[in-house]
């Protein structure tokens, strides 16, 4: 997983591992400091928004056994 000062290579969305920041990143631009741990190694991990998508979410109407 890219730290922070690390070129992007691969344009999304990542979350940092110590404060659970999200960003969005372009490819090529450079990893951020955390805003919480600026003289820190921030670890940032891609999320993968498609797959949030996937996950289980009650929906009232598709539900209609009385
Ligand atoms: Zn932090």
């Amino acid at each position: 997983m890219p730290n922070n000062g690390e070129a992007n290579k691969n344009f999304g969305v990542y979350i940092n591992l110590c404060c659970g920041v999200e960003i969005f990143i372009a490819e090529g631009r450079v990893f951020p400091d955390c805003p919480n741990h600026p003289r820190l190694t921030t670890i940032w991990k891609p999320i993968q928004k498609d797959k949030i998508h996937e996950l289980p979410i009650r929906r009232p109407k598709a539900d209609t056994t009385v």
